[in-house]
């Protein structure tokens, strides 16, 4: 959102705190006191899945990847808030750590686009917005690289992910497709809110990685502890 939207929509919802829902002024993200109890655990994890507590297999197609937050308390109800639409705060928060972390932890890394993993119609028509878009588009105005979002399209399924049993989840994961589109060469950051088994945005690597990609990089805003 820009500056002057963000003011005006201010007036009518004041703005509030994504993790907290306190009031906080207008051109803020989130309130300092949740600011400073939200922890990094980036440092501790696998830097190929991303993951405090690794789920890597041989049939790994990221070659890196970053999750800088554990989905727990503040963290949770802040991505929470951001898919019920409520308050969009949290997305823009996460890709701009994110992006910070990128720039000053691996200015080495050079990347072409960004693309989020991508929400079936049906979903999208009932959220009226993708997460991991507002997440990936924070992240693309950082790096100045473009946002793409018609390479990796899903199919409808008859339900989301939350609920579904394991074939159900299989048959969710496939629906993943891509546009036949020529990679060769392309370095690609694909981009969700939270991983949980690594197996959608593995999905998504193997796709690109077969259109030719020559690395991709995972980013997504926190990840869950594996029980
Ligand atoms: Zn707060
Ligand atoms: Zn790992």
């Amino acid at each position: 959102m820009n500056t002057v939207s963000r003011f005006l929509a201010d007036l009518v919802f004041p703005n509030r705190c994504p993790c907290c829902d306190d009031f906080i002024r207008w051109d803020k993200l989130i309130c300092g006191k949740c600011h400073r109890s939200i922890e990094t655990v980036y440092e501790k994890a696998c830097p190929v899945c991303g993951l405090e507590t690794c789920i890597c297999s041989e049939e790994n197609f990221c070659d890196r990847s970053l999750v800088p937050l554990r989905y727990e308390t503040l963290v949770k109800e802040g991505v929470l808030s951001l898919k019920r639409g409520n308050n969009k705060n949290f997305g823009e928060y996460t890709g701009k750590l994110i992006a910070g972390i990128m720039k000053n932890e691996m200015p080495e890394l050079e990347f072409d686009m960004i693309m989020p993993v991508p929400m079936s119609p049906a979903s999208f028509r009932k959220r009226g917005f993708n997460q991991a878009e507002i997440i990936a588009g924070e992240i693309a105005s950082a790096l100045d690289i473009p946002l793409v979002t018609d390479v990796l399209i899903k199919l409808d399924t008859d339900s989301s992910q939350h609920y579904l049993n394991k074939s159900q989840r299989m048959r969710n994961i496939t629906a993943i497709k891509i546009k036949e589109t020529d990679l060769t060469g392309k370095r690609i950051i694909i981009c969700d809110d939270v991983i949980t088994t690594g197996s959608t945005i593995n999905r998504c690597a193997r796709l690109l990685k077969n259109s030719g990609a020559e690395t991709v990089f995972a980013a997504a805003a926190a990840g869950t502890k594996l029980r």
